[in-house]
């Protein structure tokens, strides 16, 4: 008996397991077919899907196609034609380098290419089905390539169970084709779905490319550029009026590659600090052209972080050159001493590597620059009125909350006890609110203090949760009937949630291409601008949407209720407290918020008189 235990992988087995880095979901196919077309030079590609990429992703290009050999060349592992020494791998420009893509999607599903070049006379056809070739053979078709990649994963049934639903799915290729569209604008792309035209975009400049991609009026795009010895840096600006509730319009190209970048992003957000509505995001695309050089891009195929060899000059020159060109439109107030002023920045630029002044920020990927809008004492003392859009604020204000009540190990300092699990039974004698956040009940045995939008969140969470379990809400119909236009990612979400969100009282129909018709709102509990309740709503729901384990029905009603409670730093009537504290008691989970923070405090006369001790 041999002795020998190892022995070389088959090249099937281990291109499914390279697969299972490259490929992870339709969206990562897509990049890749994407950008091997876009490196093929074509100047027109189509994108045709079915089923979020499931059954059928489909790339045609008009690129150079590809001669017999390298036709069945292409699918082997480390088969390349852009890299032949180290040194090349420095001076990359084009987007694939690896040469795993072709071979890892062949592992895991079923392929077809017809590909020809201009030279040729004939092109040649390949079929594979799981690294297998099951065909070979002359054909005719256009010069170019054509690639079908279909039912995707059918020999690996855990990473198809892995996948998400088709608007998760939908969402993923459609951000890779935006990554891709925005940096090529000389490029004409369109894109079909389930035999639906979702993009049809004309070969344009950044600018077109910009409006068009993103639905951004030319006139409300501020473009302006700067090319210095750090880097070119071409900035395009939504103006902000136009931002919106929900984020996601925010591209960073380096080298017309995508890259996410959050400590460069906060550069261009605190450029726009001051005329953004609390809560809204400005939609921005930023490219930075630099000497390869100067950055390492040698990471992983799928990775979108760069390392920049010295990231603070282009903070600074990104803020300024951002703050400029919005200062060009609007009026820009004064700020704080550490801006540096445009002509400053680029001066110390040319002659140092040091800056007198370092961003305040330091990188941190998991920074929101959101959260800090408007310093809560500020706009509090200034404008009382804007706190009911600030629906964030109450978590920031409560956060001793959670310690109070984890203290349980130290009953002496905090004197209360972690409240069971079970409904309320309280006799109220007397209620007021305090600050304008919480509601102080006062009965018979107990002084309990209410956070008054956690109260309403989990009010409203169980009410949506009634309705869509047992009784529907009713619809109040529109004097005039509304549409909207959303992205196609966005839509894809809706149109996933459409029959939950009947159920709760919306009356919201498909009307085509990415437009809907709102006929009716909830007859209850929600209020404002029909364009902003619904992607609030929407914006709730996709910040919780990749979170693992929670039903669809049970996030859409944690971001309606979260979407539609009554803010901290809003007064009560005393109506609307006992209202609000009577719907807390009939809750069957009074003690939490949907989201499992604590709703109230309570205090027992033996708590009280130990902490006078
Ligand atoms: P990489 O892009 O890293 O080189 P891929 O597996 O994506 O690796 O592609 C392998 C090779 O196949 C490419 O280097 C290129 O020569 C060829 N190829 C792939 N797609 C196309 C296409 N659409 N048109 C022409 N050639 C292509
Ligand atoms: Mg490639």
């Amino acid at each position: 008996m041999s002795k020998d235990i190892i022995s070389i992988l088959p090249d099937a087995i281990a291109n499914q397991i390279a697969a299972g880095e490259v490929i992870q979901r339709p969206g990562s196919a897509v990049k890749e077919l994407l950008e091997n077309a876009v490196d093929a030079g074509a100047t027109e590609v189509k994108l045709i899907l079915k089923d979020a990429g499931r059954t059928l992703i489909q790339i045609i290009d008009n690129g150079k196609g590809m001669s017999e050999t390298d036709a069945r060349m292409c699918w082997e592992r480390h088969a390349t034609s852009k890299i032949r020494n180290s040194d090349d791998l420095f001076r990359i420009k084009s987007f694939g380098f690896r040469g795993e893509a072709l071979a890892s999607i062949a592992s895991v599903a079923q392929v077809e290419m017809k590909t020809r070049r201009a030279e040729d006379e004939l092109g040649i056809l390949i079929q594979i089905d799981g690294s297998e070739l099951k065909k070979q053979e002359t054909c005719q078709t256009h010069v170019g390539t054509s690639i079908a990649v279909k039912n995707l994963f059918y020999n690996v049934p855990a990473r198809r169970n892995f996948l998400k639903s088709n608007a998760v799915e939908t969402r993923h290729i459609y951000d890779e084709f935006h990554r891709v569209a925005l940096a090529r604008p000389e490029i004409a792309f369109s894109v079909y779905h389930n035999d639906q035209e979702v993009f049809n975009l004309k070969r344009a400049d950044n600018h077109q490319r910009i409006s068009d991609l993103l639905n951004i009026s030319s006139e409300k795009l501020i473009y302006d550029e700067e090319h210095t010895s750090i880097a070119g840096i071409s900035v395009f600006l939504g103006l902000p009026e136009i931002s919106k509730k929900t984020r996601g319009d925010q591209y960073f190209f380096v080298n017309n590659r995508f890259i996410k970048d959050p400590y460069l992003g906060h550069a261009v957000n605190s450029a726009y600090e001051g005329f953004l509505a609390p809560d809204t995001f400005p939609s921005y695309v930023i490219f930075i052209e630099i000497d390869p050089a100067k950055i390492d891009i040698n990471v992983h195929p799928t990775k979108t972080e760069i390392k920049f060899e010295d990231e603070r000059p282009l903070y600074q020159l990104i803020k300024a050159i951002s703050r400029k060109a919005l200062a060009s439109k609007i009026y820009i107030p004064e700020t704080g001493q550490d801006d540096l002023g445009f002509a400053g920045i680029l001066q110390n630029s040319y002659n140092a590597n040091s800056f007198p002044t370092e961003p305040k920020v330091k990188t941190n990927p998991s920074y929101n620059p959101f959260a800090n809008q408007g310093s809560n004492q500020v706009s509090r003392n200034r404008n009382v009125g804007k706190w009911e859009m600030l629906f964030d604020i109450p978590d920031k204000k409560l956060d001793p909350l959670p310690n109070l009540f984890g203290n349980e190990d130290k009953p002496a300092q905090s004197g209360h006890k972690i409240i069971e699990a079970q409904k309320l039974n309280w006799s109220i004698d007397a209620l007021m609110q305090w600050d304008k956040f919480y509601i102080v009940v006062s009965t018979p045995k107990n002084l309990i203090i209410i956070a008054q939008q956690r109260a309403h969140e989990r009010v409203l969470f169980e009410k949506y949760q009634k309705n869509l379990n047992e009784k529907p809400e009713a619809s109040q119909q529109l004097l005039f009937p509304r549409m909207l236009e959303f992205n196609p990612a966005d839509t894809a979400i809706l149109e996933e949630i459409l029959p939950d969100f009947k159920l709760l009282g919306f009356d919201i129909s498909p009307f085509g291409r990415n437009t809907f018709i709102v006929n009716g709102l909830p007859a209850q509990s929600v209020k404002g601008e029909v364009k902003e309740i619904i992607e609030g709503i929407l914006e709730q729901y996709k910040r919780n949407l990749l979170n693992e384990g929670q039903s669809s029905k049970d996030l859409l009603c944690k971001s309606m209720a979260r979407q539609n409670s009554i803010k901290g730093g809003v007064d009560l009537s005393k109506e609307e407290m006992n209202q609000l504290v009577q719907d807390l008691i009939q809750c069957e989970e009074p003690f939490f918020t949907p989201d499992r923070k604590p709703v109230f405090l309570q205090f027992g006369a033996a708590d009280l008189n130990k902490e006078f001790e």
